[in-house]
């Protein structure tokens, strides 16, 4: 379970995220829904110790990350944002360096990585440079060192950006094959992401949690009236009238026209819940109109994401330009930050390179010696 309670993140002056409060339980698929530049990453590292918040506590099965980080680090899978993998090392190579990174014992190490290479489907490319995969294999990749040595928690960052249609329903399938035993939270500025996926959703906008819902609640509630969408053979034009009829008809709005058979399509918007497509057809039956297809219309996660947002301030010109230098900042932070860990990696290669080599020839020494001995014993 992870608890974030009154949790705040200032740069300076400036909140990136200002006092929020969620859970995630154990075994929930959690999506994490905000425009860029929310709060969504500045949350997630949080939650992962990459990044201390200035204020609040956060707490992973029971760890406060605070005190106890190494304890907290292993329980959680992190796939961070954009993929940022070694591209000099293989699949198999970088799965087993983030092994060596989560401290996973090294009697258990290879085991881990070849379980976490096979339930990505990474198996086929496994001694590939990860360089030279494409990008959905890639996140495949970064997704593999998230769940090597099988934390409990996995945070998911922006998981689908940037993969083209098929290998976003790949990376959806094998998230969702995660659900029976992981809790998850995954972080998407798509909706349509995160309703396929999710249960449960948090909708974070500017810094501040505006909605910890489920998804079908969010959708049901976003309208208090109904939707239906009707399409008729109403060659007298009389289906407007029926507005007159049926005092909870609120609205009527002509959706589409079909010039060779004359069929229309209307929405028409009821006040209440109460069914009144029998009304409806009776109605038509007696005016001639000819139904040929009604449906409710449900109201979508897109339409309450965007009814909690809609009366939020715009970000402003200047805040866009700031959120975009911090995040050029970010980024060249970052890319300094890899480089040095591949330098450190080469270097430690380097190292356990010699260091083979050097116990080569002793051992080439020493049998040597002993053939020499065994000879002089003749
Ligand atoms: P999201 O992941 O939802 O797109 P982020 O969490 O990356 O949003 O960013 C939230 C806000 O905090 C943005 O305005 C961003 O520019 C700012 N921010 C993020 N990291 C830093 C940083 N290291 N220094 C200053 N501002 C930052």
């Amino acid at each position: 379970m992870i608890q974030v309670k009154n949790v705040t993140k200032k740069y300076g002056n400036f909140y990136a995220v200002r006092n929020i409060n969620f859970e995630v339980k154990d075994g929930e698929i959690v999506g994490f829904l905000g425009r860029n530049g929310a709060g969504k990453s500045t949350t997630m590292n949080m939650i992962t110790g990459f990044i201390e918040p200035t204020e609040g506590s956060i707490i992973v099965n029971g760890y406060n990350i605070d005190s106890k980080p190494k304890k907290v680090k292993k329980e959680i899978g992190y796939m961070p944002e954009g993929t940022p993998l070694y591209s000099d090392l293989t699949v198999k190579e970088f799965v087993t360096y983030m092994a060596e990174l989560k401290l996973i014992p090294r009697k258990e190490r290879k085991e881990a990585v070849k379980e976490a290479i096979k339930s990505t489907g990474l198996e086929l490319v496994q001694n590939t440079l990860t360089r030279n995969l494409s990008r959905g294999y890639k996140q495949r990749v970064s997704m593999a060192g998230a769940i090597v040595g099988n934390p409990k928690i996995l945070i998911l960052d922006e998981p689908t950006v940037g993969l083209d249609p098929k290998q976003v329903i790949e990376i959806r399938e094998l998230i969702k094959s995660f659900r029976k035993d992981h809790t998850v939270l995954i972080s998407s500025h798509i909706l349509s992401e995160i309703s396929q996926i999710c249960e449960k959703v948090i909708i974070i906008d500017k810094g501040e949690i505006l909605a910890v819902d489920t998804t079908k609640h969010l959708e049901d509630n976003t309208s208090e009236n109904t939707v239906l969408k009707i399409s008729v053979d109403d060659i007298n034009n009389k289906f407007l009238s029926i507005k007159d009829e049926i005092p909870e008809i609120i609205n009527i709005k002509l959706t589409d026209e079909n010039d060779e058979d004359k069929t229309k399509e209307y929405l028409v918007e009821a006040s209440s819940k109460t069914d009144i497509r029998k009304q409806i057809f009776s109605i038509c039956a007696k005016n001639e109109i000819t139904i040929l297809e009604m449906k409710k219309v449900e109201n979508s996660l897109e339409d309450a994401f965007i009814k909690l947002v809609e009366n939020r301030p715009e970000y402003s010109k200047k805040e866009i330009k700031k959120m975009q230098y911090e995040k050029e900042l970010e980024e060249l932070r970052e890319e300094e930050k890899n480089k040095k860990e591949e330098k450190e990696l080469k270097k430690q290669a380097k190292k356990e390179e010699k260091a083979r080599k050097r116990a080569n020839k002793i051992e080439k020494k020493e049998k040597k010696k002993e053939e020499k001995e065994k000879g002089g014993d003749k």
